[in-house]
């Protein structure tokens, strides 16, 4: 977990760009995301990347905590 939240902001630093899964799909561009893939997103195991727009997605509930990028 704190691996893989570590990543993301080190990807966040890269200028790469950071969305959250939005219901079903891409924060990004709002394509379907499948069940299983949004899974691996909520339990936060392995950085998925939205293979449509190619952002990294995250889990919403890190929104509170993940400071947006040009914050920092
Ligand atoms: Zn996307």
């Amino acid at each position: 977990m704190l691996v893989a939240y570590s990543r993301v902001r080190g990807a966040a630093k890269n200028h790469l760009a950071v969305v959250t899964i939005e219901r079903e799909a891409c924060g990004g561009c709002f394509n379907q995301i499948p069940p299983q893939r949004k899974l691996d997103i909520i339990q936060g195991k392995k950085i998925i990347v939205c293979e449509y727009c190619g952002r990294i997605l995250v889990n919403p509930e890190y929104k509170n905590d993940y400071k947006a990028p040009e914050a920092e």
